[in-house]
């Protein structure tokens, strides 16, 4: 694969630590190699460095925009110009674009989750959704899975480090969107069972089940998974986690966390280039291995 590197060839990148295994250069460098487009993206570790001085430099160099990932996701929020309405919400940024010298922060993860679960051959607005998780990835599924119209939202966590994030998120979506949100503790089986036998859709946003510890899944009694609820987990290593095998096993559609990466990442790239990322030619080449 050859990129040419000219004159005029924008910089985009990733910031935040760890970032060496991320696939997004490849992802973004074929893109625009396929489109013919004069950009490239490369990958900073951002850990020992201050946040504020790294966007002045990249808005001095004209940067077409950036990505984010933890622990900058929220760090970030002081220096930006205008968030989208759900990166409002959500209270974090993954997706940064440069117009004109303006900094406007997205989240593109809730998007690409929510376009993975529609190439599922699901529609959101048509019954109750159970979201297992309260952390990072969690409130970006719960915000747009909300603002896309999903009726109903149980939101479920252990009393643990994101227990008050979970209030907050069904507070900011019962506030502010027409869908009902509510929020049980993960360790109240029956109440657990009670949300996910209402619900079509089930949602693991946990990292139980992510490897080396593949042993885990975050509901304790499988048997609650019957169809016809589809089963999603935001893991993508393992392809099939613990949660997924187990539904499978009871007869439940499942599908894994690769197309949310792969989805959030497309969305980014219309925000910043306004064209449409080649992702058939991308899913190929990066995601069936
Ligand atoms: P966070 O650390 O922000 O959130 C982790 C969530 O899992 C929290 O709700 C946490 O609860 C809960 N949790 C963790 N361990 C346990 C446990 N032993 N028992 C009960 N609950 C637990 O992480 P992220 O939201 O960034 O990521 C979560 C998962 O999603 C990871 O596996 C990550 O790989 C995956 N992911 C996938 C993406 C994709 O594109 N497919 C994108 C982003 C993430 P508490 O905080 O209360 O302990």
């Amino acid at each position: 694969m050859n990129y040419p590197i000219t004159g005029h060839t924008r910089l985009g990148c990733l910031l935040g630590t760890p970032i060496a295994h991320s696939i997004s250069p490849m992802m973004y460098n074929e893109s625009f190699r396929l489109l013919g487009l004069d950009c490239i993206y490369l990958c900073f570790d951002t850990a020992q460095a201050e946040l504020e001085k790294i966007v002045d430099g990249l808005k001095e160099m004209n940067v077409y925009g950036f990505n984010l990932t933890m622990p900058d996701k929220e760090r970030i929020l002081p220096y930006l110009d205008e968030l989208s309405p759900a990166a409002r919400m959500i209270g974090a940024v993954n997706t940064v674009k440069n117009e004109n010298g303006r900094l406007v922060g997205h989240n593109t993860d809730g998007i690409g989750y929510l376009r993975s679960v529609r190439d599922s051959g699901y529609d959101i607005t048509s019954g109750p959704m159970t979201l297992l998780g309260a952390g990072g990835a969690a409130s970006s599924i719960a915000i747009q899975a909300a603002l896309d119209g999903a009726p109903t939202l149980h939101i479920i966590n252990r009393k643990g480090r994101s227990w008050s994030n979970a209030q907050r998120l069904a507070d900011t979506i019962n506030q502010n969107t027409s869908c009902r949100a509510d929020v049980t503790d993960l360790a109240d089986e029956a109440a657990v069972k009670s949300c996910v036998s209402e619900s079509l859709l089930l949602t693991n946003a946990t990292s139980i089940g992510m490897a080396p510890n593949t042993e885990g899944s975050p509901i304790a009694d499988p048997s609650i998974l019957q169809p016809p609820l589809l089963v999603s987990d935001i893991i993508y290593n393992p392809r099939q986690t613990r949660l997924l095998a187990q539904a499978a096993a009871n007869g439940c559609p499942t599908f894994n966390g690769m197309y949310m990466l792969l989805y959030q990442g497309e969305a980014a790239f219309r925000i910043w280039t306004g064209q449409d990322m080649p992702v058939e030619e991308i899913r190929r080449q990066f995601f069936l291995s």
